[in-house]
């Protein structure tokens, strides 16, 4: 199966193209259709298995068919307040950085904005990124809970949720943050979220941090 016969948007489409992916790998080729169709997913996947493209092509695809990226996300007036609708959350600074790399390539041209937030670099520059509308927002944990605190950011729009390395998290110590961060988007009224959590190990933690995020989900090991 090729990316073109996958229902994906065509923008989409022609970025894949630019990006030179031909053939999908075996977890974009299983994760991303059963994403499409709008299923929970907790999936295997290793750094190098092409995990990246299989959380954003449906991201990115959903909230162009949805048209979300044409909706108000920008802050009101006074407000200063960004509603993304889609969050992706990774443990470091160099997977935020490269997830949001690539997520740019596979937006070019679509109107859809990504942004990124990370640790130990100056928050400033990053609310000033927030405060041009964000639709993607790629973070790390502490400092997303950071910029929620400061009002920068709201989770209230979210539909669309990805964990990635959700075991590194876990292991770093971002379990409390990343509880508050759920517990922000199943604040009333009840959002339809859509949540993909991608992990190496599936340890007790990451099968309870399933059972408490995701809804009738779909388990994939490739
Ligand atoms: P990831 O596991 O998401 O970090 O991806 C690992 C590398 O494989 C990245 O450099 C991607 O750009 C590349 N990649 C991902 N999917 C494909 C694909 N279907 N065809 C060719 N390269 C890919």
């Amino acid at each position: 199966k090729t990316f073109a016969e996958i229902d994906l948007v065509n923008v989409l489409n022609e970025n894949i193209k630019r990006c030179k992916y031909v053939k999908p790998t075996p977890v974009q080729r299983h994760a991303i259709p059963i994403a499409i169709a709008g299923r929970d997913l907790m999936a295997c996947a290793q750094t190098g298995s092409g995990k990246t493209a299989a959380f954003c092509f449906p991201i990115i695809s959903g909230i162009i068919k949805n048209q979300l990226h044409k909706e108000q996300q920008m802050p009101l007036r006074g407000s200063r307040t960004t509603y993304p609708h889609a969050l992706i959350l990774s443990p470091t600074r160099e997977l935020s950085c490269q997830i949001h790399d690539e997520a740019k390539k596979f937006s070019y041209e679509t109107g859809v904005k990504v942004a990124v937030a990370y640790g130990g670099a100056p928050i400033n520059h990053q609310i000033r990124e927030m405060d041009r509308g964000v639709d993607i927002l790629v973070a790390t944990p502490g400092r997303l809970v950071d910029l929620i605190e400061r009002a920068k950011v709201s989770l209230r729009m979210i539909k669309y949720l990805a964990l990635d390395e959700a075991d590194r998290m876990l292991d770093m110590g971002f379990e409390p943050q990343i509880r508050k961060i759920v517990e922000q988007m199943d604040m009333p009224p009840p959002g339809e979220r859509q949540t993909m959590l991608f992990s190496a190990t599936f340890p007790n933690e990451i099968q309870r941090l399933a059972s408490d995020f995701l809804s009738n989900y779909i388990f994939l090991a490739v």
